[in-house]
């Protein structure tokens, strides 16, 4: 009498600890994973400080649509491409740092910016590595890697291993991805990054 039952009930309560045992996990990890990101901010002196967990931002289409307008719009977050030799910073030789046109977040340094002759803004390195995301991209035929801004996802433009020295690469942006701010602007905004 006894037995058959435990054998029914054996799966059951596996099945119950199981179900515990993941409601206990999941709640710590997605706090700390889904809604902040590992970025550094810029430090009183303009460099890199150190890595900080900031909240990603998130928005609808509509919401990004009316912060950006239409033109930063179809890059940002349509990953459109603008075209080459017609973006705003491309001849920009002022020292300073580029920042996401989306979230504010330090991309680039005016130390990294080359001449790659290809029409786009290009950088050797970003900021901090923290703070670019890196994807496969497979579209137009082309096997390519997109980068995205760390903390809201805004499409930036490619990045490609036929770079300068010291690192080889080459991150070809879009203009209107970019904020840029000089050294003058970056000096007041630093304590506000801390
Ligand atoms: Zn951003």
């Amino acid at each position: 009498m006894f037995l058959p039952i435990s054998r029914h009930l054996l799966p059951a309560l596996l099945l119950l600890s199981m179900l515990s045992y993941m409601s206990a996990q999941t709640p710590s990890s997605s706090t700390s994973d889904t809604h902040t990101v590992a970025v550094r901010l810029i430090g009183l002196d303009g460099q890199p400080g150190p890595v900080v967990q900031s909240p990603l931002v998130v928005k609808t289409d509509a919401e990004w649509e009316k912060q950006l307008g239409p033109a930063a719009y179809r890059v940002l977050r349509a990953k459109g491409t603008e075209a080459p030799f017609c973006g705003n910073l491309l001849d920009n030789h002022k020292d300073g740092v580029y920042f996401c046109a989306g979230c504010g977040l330090p991309l680039f340094a005016s130390s990294s910016k080359f001449n790659s002759g290809t029409g786009w803004p290009s950088f050797y390195r970003p900021f901090a590595p923290e703070n670019i995301t890196e994807i496969r991209d497979v579209s137009l035929g082309m096997v390519r890697t997109e980068i995205l801004c760390a903390r809201c996802g805004g499409h930036l433009g490619h990045v490609f291993d036929d770079g300068p020295a010291p690192t080889h690469l080459r991150y070809c942006l879009n203009s209107i991805s970019l904020v840029f701010k000089d050294e003058a602007e970056v000096k007041k905004l630093a304590p506000e990054s801390k």
